[in-house]
């Protein structure tokens, strides 16, 4: 799954705004950033596979750490933990948002698991591996990637307000920029080599949450003054 991660990290906004949707992007993602430096690293592997479906070219044959589901769960909780003791003056309702944090990372693995083969390992690689495996139905995958997306930023524009505005243009560029590079991945051509996919996963899932956080900036106070005339 890709673009619905995304759609969930926007709702999640909405139920937090205190929480940077920066923040939101890279947690929803956890699993596949990790997946990146453990791919370089050597402790996980994927093998890439020829097939006429764009979806089903990657091999997830070994990836317990990043993507088994009780990795899920630490991670979740790794992370709530991390938001929770990052230095910060704005203290208020600071473990809802911790909290927040850590569903956002675990929701990874029951989103992956609507559209993954049966790959994704309960604990390490012996343990019993589950998926629903909509991928092996490429339209239906990428409409329901796009209903998520799509619903996600519904939630996000509703939810709006004073101190947590929408900022159409840079939100427009976020939501564009997401949906090109999954086309993109799906059409064009099929990845070189395991390092190339987790050097560019790295990079573009940190990039994308720079690009939220930017399109997420709270109201300054002269914007709150102007707004509230
Ligand atoms: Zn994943």
């Amino acid at each position: 799954m890709f673009l619905g991660h995304y759609g969930v990290a926007l709702g999640l906004k909405r139920a937090e705004p205190k929480v940077s949707l920066g923040t939101l992007f890279v947690a929803v993602q956890l699993a596949d950033l990790l997946w990146g430096v453990f791919l370089l690293l050597g402790w996980e592997h994927v093998r890439v596979l020829p097939d006429d479906n764009p979806l089903l070219r990657l091999q997830f044959y070994d990836y317990p750490i990043s993507h088994g589901l009780v990795a899920a769960l630490a991670w979740g909780a790794a992370a709530a933990a991390v938001y929770y003791s990052w230095p910060t003056r704005d203290t208020t309702r600071h473990w809802q948002a911790a909290a927040l944090v850590g569903v956002a990372v675990a929701s990874h693995w029951p989103i992956d698991l609507l559209v993954h083969l049966p790959d994704l390992p309960l604990l390490g690689n012996d343990s019993p591996k589950l998926g629903l495996g909509l991928w092996r139905h490429l339209w239906v995958s990428v409409a329901l990637e796009l209903c998520m997306l799509a619903a996600g930023a519904a939630v996000y524009v509703r939810g709006r307000s004073r101190r947590s505005p929408v900022r159409p243009v840079r939100l427009a560029i976020v939501l564009v920029t997401l949906v090109a590079v999954y086309l993109g991945s799906l059409w064009g051509p099929p990845p070189p080599s395991a390092a190339v996919i987790a050097a560019s996963d790295i990079v573009f899932l940190l990039l994308m949450g720079f690009l939220a956080a930017w399109a997420d900036r709270r109201a300054s106070p002269a914007e709150l003054a102007a707004s509230g005339r």
